[in-house]
């Protein structure tokens, strides 16, 4: 972050600080949120975690997530805390646009905004910018961000289990966006005495009952392959949604089971919602799902994991599809790059 100097200036005395990340929080919107939470709080500050929409019960063994405020349901008391604020942080997203409601009434505010983030192609909509790309998480720039700013000796094993819930649910557990400089910056988190084993269970082996059969259910009824171009989909329609009851965080890591078998380069997830269809993205090697994300279905995300919107039909929306696997059949069935 290029003028952090002044940053450390602004944060020197205590502050009403307004905490912001994106809707449907993941682990990273969350561990990042909480982990910026607890050290500010440990600083002296009054912080406060808002997010567009409710979060994934999963997580509930993050300390502070009593305090989450959730605009969809307190907009008035959101729009205080973000009016009344002196800083504002938005975390783990790349234009205000990404987050509805709460997004215009940031920009419409004046106080200084920082936003530390690792997405693609980020609008500087922030005073203090710090965008990072080939970062794994906005967890581990969170790190580095309390590093900049003197502060590495605060983070105890509160911040540090937040941080590493990001950087765990981000990584598909180290599978991919690792670097040698996470895996230090993942030595100097444990350093503050976190359970790593603890915060697996809690993400990896907590799901129901019910989430194991929509998966049993998404591979063998719901799964579309496309074998000419390594390319599979699984579409889960309203009926199926009213089936299993499915909840926010219930899909969470299905699309990337498509991606176990070998041919596959590109998985997709189709949700049917009461107005659009929701799609996620995800691909290995150099194949760019954001590109596809960005171009065709208003969206954007990482290279090898995005998201968009169809605001079309799942048939129409398929027919799309099939016309882009068509468009980028030479890079699909490529010899592999991984
Ligand atoms: P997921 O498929 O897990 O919902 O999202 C994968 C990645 O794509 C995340 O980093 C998420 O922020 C991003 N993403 C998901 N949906 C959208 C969208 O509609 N627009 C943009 N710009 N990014 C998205
Ligand atoms: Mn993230």
């Amino acid at each position: 972050m290029k003028n952090i100097e002044s940053l450390k200036e602004i944060l020197q005395t205590p502050k009403k600080v307004a905490i912001v990340s994106h809707r449907n929080p993941d682990g990273d919107a969350i561990g990042s949120s909480l982990g910026l939470f607890h050290y500010l709080s440990r600083r002296g500050h009054d912080a406060t975690v808002i997010f567009p929409s409710r979060y994934p019960l999963l997580f509930n063994y993050l300390p502070g997530m009593d305090y989450i405020l959730v605009d969809d349901d307190y907009p008035d008391q959101t729009q205080k805390v973000c009016e009344e604020a002196d800083v504002i942080f938005c975390l783990d997203f790349n234009s205000l646009a990404r987050i509805d409601r709460i997004g215009e009434v940031i920009a419409a505010q004046d106080t200084p905004k920082v936003m530390i983030d690792h997405h693609l192609n980020p609008d500087e909509f922030a005073e203090y910018f710090y965008s990072d790309p080939t970062a794994s998480s906005t967890c581990e720039m969170l790190y580095h961000f309390i590093r900049m700013m003197g502060d590495e000796k605060l983070v105890d094993k509160v911040i540090g289990e937040c941080l590493y819930t990001g950087i765990l649910t981000d990584t598909g557990s180290f599978s991919y966006s690792t670097s040698p400089t996470l895996y230090r910056t993942v030595a100097d988190i444990y350093e503050s005495g976190i359970d790593g084993t603890f915060v697996q269970n809690k993400i990896f082996n907590g799901q129901n009952e019910k989430q194991l059969r929509l998966l049993g259910y998404s591979i063998t009824e719901a799964m579309r392959l496309y074998n000419n171009y390594n390319v599979g989909i699984i579409v889960l329609d309203m009926k199926d949604h009213r089936r299993f009851r499915i909840k926010r965080g219930d899909t969470e890591g299905i699309v990337n089971y498509i991606l176990k078998m070998k041919n596959m380069r590109m998985a997709i997830l189709m949700c049917e919602r009461e107005t659009c269809v929701k799609l996620s993205f995800r691909s290995k090697g150099a194949f760019s799902v954001q590109e596809i994300c960005q171009k065709y279905f208003d969206g954007g995300g990482h290279r090898n994991a995005s998201g968009g919107v169809s605001h079309d039909t799942i048939g129409n929306t398929i027919k799309k599809l099939k016309e882009i696997f068509e468009t980028y059949r030479e890079q699909l069935t490529a010899e592999p790059d991984y």
